[in-house]
């Protein structure tokens, strides 16, 4: 239905588009220890100042040798005339005999291979090689993972484990890294009480509250909660206020609707500025996007399974580009629809789905039968939304996109 005072729809990607457009990037940097910057986002690329590995060095337990010295056919007896475990540096391999060696020890001048214990017998003060190997055989070369002076770090990662590894592997003690996000959050409706308390007539759990602050921390945000807060002017006009000097981002849940008890508009607009959405997808249509002073305003809907989608498709992006982070974009995969979904809305619909291995052993996308923007069920039945372009049916054994909630919760 749309009358004159609803603005038409926009598209997620203008939305999207429109946000991503309108982050700005945290621009001051800390400096954080190695060991303590998992889930922060690198502000400047690093380059190793090493080689990795450092030094031509041996795959293998077993002999370093000289390849010319080997019979091609049938065995070698070689005299061992030096040991060189890892740690150690050998001296120039002697004529005509081969070094003990083990893995990760430099190659002595002089051996250009190693051969394996495995193919090996020892014999005294010597060894009897068996066969002949190639030039090259199970050396590492200097360089060969990290060249000195390559870029082993991207400013605007988002670092997580392997990426403080690699940074540690070149010797990097300290990154640089943007300050952390300021995010407040708050709850909007008379309806609301929190667990722990007694459910009234006509009340509702607070659920909004434990989706958002968990999908904040599974980006590695913590949000400065300020709770529920009353459906009228005077109050939201108040946790407006209080969040916007202490935030760099307010994200809230409900009141964002045309109705008489949705404050949201009001508020925001009495402090800075705001544009409400209506967005051409289901579940979650109306979006509110704003700025008071420094702080940008995201205001999700209120039915539970919307504030879940919308926060997934525009605060996730939006928030991630604010901490610095250059990949927002969550990864989709084709896959094959086990459902039919024959009559759809005329928005994008993003539905609740997981994906069910078949008796042929290939996975197969699921929906849930009750698609609801208040049935929670959903998102914890599913593992990931299907991406439906409007209008669009789909009939079983078609491809479509599926974006796995690993994608969504997990930073890049
Ligand atoms: P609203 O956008 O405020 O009209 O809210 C839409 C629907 O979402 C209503 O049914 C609300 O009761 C429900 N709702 C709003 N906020 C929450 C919340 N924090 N937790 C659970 N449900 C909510
Ligand atoms: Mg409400």
């Amino acid at each position: 239905m749309n009358n004159k005072n609803q603005a038409p729809l926009l598209s997620v990607d203008e939305a999207l588009d429109f946000l991503l457009r309108r982050a700005q990037p945290v621009e001051a940097v800390e400096d954080a220890l190695t060991a303590d910057a998992l889930g922060r986002v690198l502000a400047a690329s690093q380059t190793s100042r090493i080689n990795v590995p450092p030094h031509d060095n041996s795959a293998m337990d077993g002999y370093a040798v000289a390849c010319a010295d080997l019979y091609p056919a049938g065995t070698t007896r070689l005299r061992v005339s030096q040991r060189i475990p890892a740690g150690k540096v050998g001296i120039s391999l002697e004529l005509g005999t081969a070094a003990r060696i083990f893995a990760g020890a430099p190659i002595p001048p002089g051996a250009d291979a190693v051969v394996m214990q495995e193919d090996t017998t020892p014999a005294g003060d010597a060894v009897i090689i068996h066969r002949a190997v190639p030039s090259g055989t199970n050396l590492r070369y200097a360089g060969e993972d990290i060249a000195q002076g390559n870029t082993v770090l991207q400013a605007g990662t988002r670092l997580g484990p392997q990426h403080l590894g690699l940074a540690a592997s070149v010797g990097i003690a300290r990154l640089p890294v943007y300050r952390k996000l300021r995010i407040a959050t708050f709850f909007t409706g008379d309806e609301l009480v929190m667990p722990g308390e007694l459910l009234g007539p006509g009340q509702i759990y607070n659920s909004n509250r434990f989706t958002l602050n968990g999908l904040l921390r599974c980006l590695g945000f913590t949000a400065i909660d300020l709770g529920i807060v009353p459906d009228n002017l005077d109050a939201t006009i108040a946790v407006l206020k209080q969040a916007a000097p202490e935030a760099d981002v307010i994200l809230t849940s409900g009141g964002v609707s045309v109705g008489e008890e949705d404050h949201i508009k009001a508020a925001v607009e009495r402090l800075g500025t705001i544009d409400m959405w209506r967005i051409a997808m289901k579940p979650g249509k109306p979006l509110a996007f704003g700025r008071i002073d420094n702080a940008a305003f995201i205001g999700l809907p209120g039915n539970p399974v919307s504030v879940f989608v919308t926060f997934c498709i525009f605060a996730r992006p939006f928030l991630l580009r604010s901490q610095g982070v250059m990949n927002v974009t969550p990864r989709s995969y084709w896959v094959e629809a086990n459902f039919d979904w024959l009559m759809p809305d005329r928005r994008r619909e993003f539905l609740r789905a997981r994906l069910e291995p078949g008796m042929d052993g290939q996975s197969r996308a699921a929906i849930y039968p009750h698609q609801g923007s208040g049935v929670l069920t959903s998102t914890v039945w599913g593992d990931g939304l299907i991406n439906c372009p409007a209008g669009t049916p789909i009939k079983r054994g078609e491809r479509v996109r599926y974006i796995p909630f690993a994608e969504l919760l997990a930073w890049h």
